[in-house]
Order: structure tokens, then sequence, then C-alpha cells
């Protein structure tokens, strides 16, 4: 079997991820905050380095599958911490372990929303991998109420998304053999848009912004299949695409415009 670390395993995409991993006969390591075999906070640095050790030490040195799920949607300054260098810098922690295997992937969760008006600012200092002012621009955003803060989230998918088009093309990944990709979902059933999705009114403000003709809202096997497939030793030569798997939303939204 393969061996994968999953996180955000405790619930939602990650959680469908990692049983349909295991169903499968793979060896899942889940990050979590709790409910995980790593519990570990991927906002701050000293998460993210003592989860990616815990999580190699068990995985006995060698990784084969990276798949990164743990998010946040709320409009606070943390989002930007845990959905962007949560993600990249776990990830680059863990590229010693991924070296040991012989046909080693990895694959984010990003968003629809990267799509939606975001922070530029925020983005680049995101990119330039300077976690404190990223924190500075969220704050300053977070501090003008929830319709502002939510530019948060919108602008750590966007910088996520980017990272992913950026590195995978490098001698880090493409160099050493590793598919780096990001699925995009549209609107996914999860424990995440469940209260917002539970009224009429908040399903319409979601629908609105986040159009779906193909099947409508969709359930978290939609995207973990696809994460599954984009980790798996069929994936050769598939490198830096950020996949729009959302019922048609991007498609939608954006047209010609690609
Ligand atoms: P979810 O809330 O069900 O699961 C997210 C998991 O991440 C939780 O188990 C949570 O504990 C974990 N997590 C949060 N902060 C963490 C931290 N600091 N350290 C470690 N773990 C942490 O949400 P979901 O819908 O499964 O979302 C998974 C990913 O998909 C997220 O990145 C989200 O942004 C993205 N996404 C979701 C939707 C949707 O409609 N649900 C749409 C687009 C993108």
């Amino acid at each position: 079997p393969r061996t994968y670390i999953v996180t955000g395993s405790a619930s939602g995409i990650g959680a469908t991820t990692a049983q349909l991993l295991r169903d499968r006969g793979e060896r899942v390591i889940g990050i979590d905050l709790r409910g995980a075999d790593v519990e570990a906070d991927l906002s701050t640095r000293e998460g993210r380095t003592q989860a990616a050790a815990k999580a190699t030490e068990l995985a006995d040195g060698r990784v084969d599958g990276v798949i990164a799920c743990a998010g946040i949607s709320a409009p606070i300054a943390k989002t930007i911490s845990v959905n962007f260098f949560g993600v990249t810098e776990l990830l680059e922690a863990l590229l010693p372990a991924l070296a040991q295997s012989d046909a080693p992937r990895a694959a984010v969760v990003s968003s629809m929303a990267s799509l939606q008006p975001n922070s530029a600012e925020m983005v680049d200092a995101a990119l330039a991998g300077d976690e404190t002012q990223a924190l500075e621009i969220a704050e300053g955003l977070a501090a003008q109420g929830p319709r502002v803060g939510y530019l948060v989230y919108p602008s750590s998918k966007r910088a996520l998304s980017r990272w992913v088009r950026r590195e995978s093309i490098t001698p880090a990944w493409a160099g050493a053999g590793i598919p780096l990709n990001a699925v995009a979902p549209g609107t996914v059933v999860t424990p995440m848009t469940a209260e917002l999705l539970n009224t009429p009114e908040g399903a319409a403000m979601v629908d609105a912004a986040v159009p779906m003709p193909l099947n409508y809202h969709q359930p978290p096997e939609s995207i973990a299949n696809l994460l599954i497939w984009l980790t798996g030793p069929e994936n050769t030569h598939l490198a830096g695409q950020v996949i729009y798997d959302d019922g048609g939303a991007d498609a939608s939204l954006r047209g010609n415009d690609i």
C-alpha cells in the first residue's frame, strides 16, 4: 500500500478522502486539530513543523502522497495562516519524506472563491512568504466587519492556486518528479457550509455567488475522488493545474476569460 498524509482529516472533504483511501487499502496518516493521528494547529509555524515531523515519523520516513484539505472560511485574519501557510509550509516540510517514494504526489484544496474579489496586496505578501505582512493586511480587513473580512478567504485561495502553479514547475517539485496540483470546488455539502445552506436565504446567497448548473451542490466524494487520482501513480504528467471541480461554476462565471 501507499502511505498518504491527509490534512483536515477529521471532517468534510479530508475525512471522506481519508476514508476512501483506507477503503482501498492505503495507509493514511491524518492531521487535524483534534480527532486525528497527528493533532496539530496548522495556523502556527510550530504546529506545521511539529505536524510534519510527527507525520514523517509515523510514516517511517517515506510518504507517497500528501493531500492538504485543512482550511477555514471565517472572515478572520487566521484564515490566511491556515489556508495558505498551513498548506505551503507543511508541504515544503514534507518534501524530504516525499523524496523517499518512487511515485510521490501532492494535491491541495483551493476553491472557486479564488476567482472572487480579493486583496492583491495580501496575495502578494503570501506569495512572498511574508506571513507577518499577510496577517497585518488580513487583520486590517477583518477589523472592518464580516463583509470586508470575507476577502481574506478568496485572497488565501487565490494565493494558494498561484503558489501551486509557480512551485509545481520548480526543481523542488517537477524536478523531483512530484506532480503538484490543486482542486477548486464549488459548494460542497460539509460542516463548513452546513449552517449557511440550512436556511433558504443563506442557500440563495451562496447560489448567487456560485452557480452550479451541473448537478447542483456537490458531495465531498466529488472532490475526494479527484484528489485521490491526482495523488495516485496514474498521474504522471498533470502538474501545476487548478482543476475547477465545481458543477460548472467557473465556466458559468469566467466563460471565455481564461
Ligand atoms: P470542514 O470544516 O468540514 O473541514 C475542515 C477541517 O480542517 C476540519 O476538520 C478542521 O478541524 C480542519 N482545520 C481547520 N483549521 C485547522 C488548523 N488550524 N489546523 C489543523 N486543521 C485545521 O470543511 P471542508 O468543507 O471539508 O473544507 C475542506 C477544504 O475545502 C478547505 O480548504 C475549504 O476551504 C475547501 N473548500 C470547501 C468548500 C465547501 O463548499 N465546503 C468549497 C471550496 C473549497
